[in-house]
């Protein structure tokens, strides 16, 4: 169950203008991050965008070239030095578990427990096996176990030294598609369970959204926002946050007085988040999501959201269709399965929002 909001916790892991250099390629570039006692917040990004190398330095598995990271208040890594890994109070699961298949699933989740008495030790080993469903397979090996089953192994075994911190490295890639909604549920809930302090890395926005307290989006070496899920979706700081965090159409027009043209007619400016009069006579970028729009076969008396039908996606639950408005503008909307219109057909596309927009400066 989970008590009280990590927003309100003290901080356990802190990283304060962390910068990595390979040579002539920045990989981090100068990270401020603040993670609370208890708190799962996760890195989230493109490829190559620096996660799994942040991910490494709180490890202690790279060294930062500049800048510091803290656990717990102590400084485990400062200016290119630090402590070695072992001697962090840092836990790690890796993408493709590293099981010892030469040990039975208990001597797995007891390997990082050697100086540990052996009475506490096998009842640590058994409390693990219990928090993550698997005590009936204490005496199996590894090797005989689903996906699933062993992605709880790891956990297990990273959790069984008590960590201040666990580090997952995208934990769900090597799962298929079905097991990997359920474990995430699965995982979520041991982790808080535990109380520990958590880190992931992924470049699913899905999973990010779904299992986090918090969601940092990087790009490029840098962290463009931090919040909540709700927040970063609904609020996207930026048009990179907007696009990379699910499907993003932007609708473009001019900022004048209250309101603001845009090629599905003249909205209010009370629609738009955190609008401001130096924005007047501004051309802007107003964000909207699939679900804010819809479509219907087109009204010929309308001036305004009329458009054609460029794409058309069959998802199972939903149609996404692309409509070319007559403005020049791509929106993309979705339907429940029961409507359907054709490629090439001439519709009226309408905001159906009932929430503010996020919008940007035109490029
Ligand atoms: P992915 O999702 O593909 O794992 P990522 O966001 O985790 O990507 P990183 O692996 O952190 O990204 O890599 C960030 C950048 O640093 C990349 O351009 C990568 O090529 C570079 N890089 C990472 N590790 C090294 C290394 N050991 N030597 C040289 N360059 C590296």
């Amino acid at each position: 169950t989970e008590t009280g909001d990590p927003a309100d916790a003290p901080s356990m892991l802190t990283l304060d203008g962390v910068t990595k250099r390979y040579g002539p390629e920045t990989a981090v570039d100068g990270i401020d991050l603040t993670v609370r006692d208890g708190e799962l917040l996760t890195l989230l990004g493109p490829s190559g965008c620096g996660k799994t190398t942040t991910l490494r330095m709180i490890a202690g598995l790279a060294m930062p070239t500049s800048g510091q990271v803290r656990v717990d208040g102590e400084a485990v890594a400062a200016d290119g030095d630090g402590v070695p890994p072992e001697q962090r109070d840092v836990g790690m699961v890796f993408q493709e578990f590293a099981l010892f298949p030469h040990l039975t699933v208990a001597e797995n989740v007891g390997f990082g427990l050697d100086d540990w008495d052996a009475d506490e030790r096998e009842r640590r080993v058994a409390d693990l096996l219990d928090l993550v469903g698997l005590s009936e397979f204490a005496d199996r090996s590894p090797e005989n176990l689903s996906g699933g089953q062993r992605q709880r192994v790891a956990l297990a075994r990273s959790l069984a030294p008590e960590p201040e911190v666990l580090l997952l490295d995208e934990p769900f890639a090597n799962l298929d598609i079905r097991l990997r909604e359920r474990m995430r549920e699965e995982v979520r809930r041991i982790i808080k369970e535990t109380n520990v302090t958590a880190v992931s890395v992924t470049h699913d926005q899905e999973e990010a959204l779904s299992i986090s307290d918090r969601v940092a989006v990087m790009n490029d070496g840098q962290i463009e926002q931090v919040g909540r899920p709700e927040s970063v979706f609904e609020h996207p700081k930026s048009r990179f946050v907007a696009d990379f965090l699910g499907q993003a159409s932007f609708l473009t027009g001019r900022l004048a007085e209250n309101h603001i043209d845009t090629g599905l007619g003249t909205l209010s400016a009370d629609l738009l988040q955190g609008l401001s009069s130096e924005y007047d006579g501004a051309r802007i970028d107003v964000l909207v999501r699939p679900d804010d729009l819809r479509a219907t076969p087109c009204d010929g008396d309308r001036r305004t959201g009329n458009g054609t039908l460029v794409g058309r996606q069959y998802t199972g639950p939903s149609f996404v269709y692309a409509v070319e408005l007559d403005t020049g503008d791509v929106v993309h909307c979705e339907h429940n399965h029961s409507t359907d219109h054709e490629l090439g057909e001439r519709v009226t596309v309408d905001l159906v929002a009932d929430h503010t927009l996020a919008w940007y400066p035109a490029e």
